[in-house]
């Protein structure tokens, strides 16, 4: 099955625990003022990729010893029938591989999606694209609630354990902050500068104002219409 994809990237260390494969699904239409990613809200833009492509990727990250998958956006549930796809690949070649290790293998890997709908938003057809994640972190990035809670943009988002690896994963951090870094840089050979993670108020400010400091001025920037 094809989709649309803004990007994939591991290591990602920022959304969610431990060293997991990073896929951001193309499109979203929910508009949330604020959003840091505006380059990702048109459909027709980003890159076709096939789930098969991904699942590749996803196979190459568990070989590594992966944490997680974490999927994003972009709303994922807007290609729902490629999430589901992937989710239910995913979860096959993490269970596959589980069994092959045994119990002395690596820490089993869990699944986690980002959707900007809310709990209540979540109707049959996206609760059924759910079905592989072990977590989910629902809800609109609204810029007035601010929040240092673990992996959120906002004080309103909330982390919702699908499964009991999901509860044991996430358990803990339902109302602590993340334990690792808050936000990864890296740069492609394109002069492209790509920001992983969930910056507080001001952080993205500051880090024009660094950069520029430093000889580096953005002539684009995905968080400005
Ligand atoms: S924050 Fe997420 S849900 Fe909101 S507009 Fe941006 S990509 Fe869409």
């Amino acid at each position: 099955m094809e989709l649309r994809l803004d990007g994939t990237h591991y290591p990602l260390e920022t959304l969610g625990p431990g060293k997991r494969l990073g896929v951001w699904f193309q499109g979203c239409s929910l508009g949330c003022a604020g959003c840091m990613s505006r380059h990702t809200w048109d459909p027709a833009a980003g890159t076709p990729a096939t789930v098969s492509e991904v699942l590749a990727l996803w196979r190459r990250a568990l070989a590594d010893g992966a944490g997680g998958l974490t999927v994003s956006g972009g709303e994922p549930l807007q290609q729902a029938a490629a999430l589901a796809e992937l989710l239910a690949g995913a979860a096959r070649l993490r269970d596959g591989a589980r069994r092959r290790e045994g119990s002395a293998g690596h820490r089993p890997a869990d699944l986690l999606v980002y959707t900007g709908y809310e709990p209540a938003e979540l109707t049959p057809e996206r609760h059924a694209a759910l079905a592989g994640a072990d977590a989910v972190i629902t809800g609109r990035f609204r810029v007035a609630q601010p929040t240092r809670l673990a992996w959120r943009g906002s004080a309103n988002q909330r982390i919702v354990p699908l499964t009991p690896l999901g509860a044991a994963r996430y358990g803990p951090y339902l109302a602590r902050e993340a334990p690792g870094p808050r936000l990864q840089v890296t740069s492609g050979g394109d002069g492209e500068l790509r920001l992983y993670g969930v910056p507080l108020r001001g952080e993205l400010l500051q880090l024009e104002r660094r950069l520029g400091q430093g000889g580096v001025a953005l002539t684009e920037r995905s968080w400005r219409p």
